[in-house]
């Protein structure tokens, strides 16, 4: 029997916490527009697979779609406004008929409406762990949704796969699944080209980016290269993914089981908790340009903290305990940290020795401007 991408796969029966995050043309059906059937039959594997001891959050789509059904909106009618409109009005339907499968199962559900604010702020974000973490521990199934109705640009998702990503850094999962009305990643577009292949595992070395163009729909804003960075998002951060159709009969417990199916993301060794918020959640809010040894010393595989004497440059505004950006000295991203002084101390201190930095600054808050322990190197961080 091949080794790696099975044997990987076969360890999938091991992972307790999992996230799944269902798109809108699978909960959608067009001549009635809901697919009761295949809410039933998740929430069928869900309840038998809960008694061998996996737990599940979903995130789901289908709120703007049902909203602008019930409202009647024609595709003219497509406005930020009319489709904020639409979500409140679809979530609560939305929701009618997931807590309706799921009860009829013998399972609780509840929602959380998320922004990416809500997962940014560091606090914030601890507290959307506890409430999940607090329901799961009740055996409620929490069903999670971008709060669209209040998210403005700037500030949305954009599309649910990120959000799926964040929610499954967030409670640190064990696995995130990705069903949709694609088998999974595909050498090229399936629509379009005959040739295509299915690509049975995505290694982390491995770029297949200019595969994922197209594939999207009217009502899912996501589509195939959304899906692509939120997996391999996760899998660089050391959380297995796998991308599968979500029609496919009994898909989550023979995924499950290490069945061969759809597209699996080999996971890196896994980051800590604050290491998973740095890479995925966080949002920057200013740099730190190094010199070319301060580069080398954080690329170094012991890796080094940075200290005020590689530091040639700040650019932005920001307060101890930030989220900066370290830049080389051509301006390429090295990676991403927690600072542990304000921009404007950190000008009084770049340049120089740790040893100076009482006399500069009057005190000595750490020797490092940014930690190791709250860094993370730019290869985990998938472009983002
Ligand atoms: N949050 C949107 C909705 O519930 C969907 C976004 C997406 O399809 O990714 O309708």
């Amino acid at each position: 029997m091949a080794n790696g991408p099975i044997s990987q796969r076969e360890q999938l029966s091991g992972c307790r916490r999992i996230v799944i995050k269902v798109g809108t043309r699978l909960i959608t059906d067009g001549a009635t527009g809901l697919n009761t059937g295949f809410l039933d039959s998740l929430a069928r594997q869900m309840s038998q697979l809960r008694e061998q001891n996996h737990e599940f959050i979903i995130v789901t789509s289908g709120s703007i779609f049902l909203g602008r059904r019930i409202l009647a909106l024609d595709r003219h009618e497509d406005t930020l406004p009319l489709r904020q409109a639409a979500a409140a009005t679809g979530q609560p339907a939305l929701m009618r008929h997931w807590s309706e499968a799921l009860r009829h199962r013998g399972l609780i559900c509840a929602q959380i409406l998320l922004t990416q604010d809500d997962v940014s702020d560091r606090r914030r974000y601890l507290n959307v762990r506890n409430t999940i973490e607090a329901l799961l521990r009740r055996r409620v199934i929490p069903i999670i949704n971008e709060n669209d109705s209040v998210s403005t640009e700037g500030i949305t998702f954009d599309e649910n796969d990120k959000l799926a990503a964040l929610v499954a850094s967030t409670i640190q999962a064990d696995l995130a699944i990705y069903l949709s009305d694609q088998q999974g990643l595909f050498t090229a577009n399936p629509l379009v080209d005959p040739d295509a292949k299915l690509v049975s595992q995505v290694r982390p070395e491995e770029d297949y980016s200019a595969c994922a163009e197209g594939a999207g729909g009217p009502e899912s804003k996501g589509g195939m290269s959304a899906k692509l960075v939120a997996a391999t998002t996760l899998a660089d951060c050391g959380i297995p993914v796998v991308m599968a159709h979500g029609r496919t009969e009994h898909v989550v417990t023979r995924l499950i089981a290490g069945e061969n199916l759809g597209t699996f993301f080999v996971p890196r060794p896994p980051l800590q908790a604050r290491k998973l918020w740095i890479a995925t959640a966080a949002t920057p809010v200013g740099h730190l340009v190094v010199d070319d040894g301060a580069r080398r010393a954080l690329l170094r595989p012991d890796g080094a903290s940075l200290l005020p004497i590689g530091i040639t440059e700040i650019r932005g505004r920001f307060l101890a305990g930030d989220l900066v950006r370290i830049l080389g000295p051509e301006g390429t991203e090295v990676a991403r940290g927690l600072s542990n002084y304000a921009s404007d101390e950190v000008e009084r201190i770049r340049g120089a020795h740790t040893s100076q930095i009482a006399d500069l600054l009057g005190h000595v808050a750490h020797h490092e401007v940014v930690h190791r322990d709250n860094m993370v190197l730019a290869e985990q961080l998938n472009g983002r």
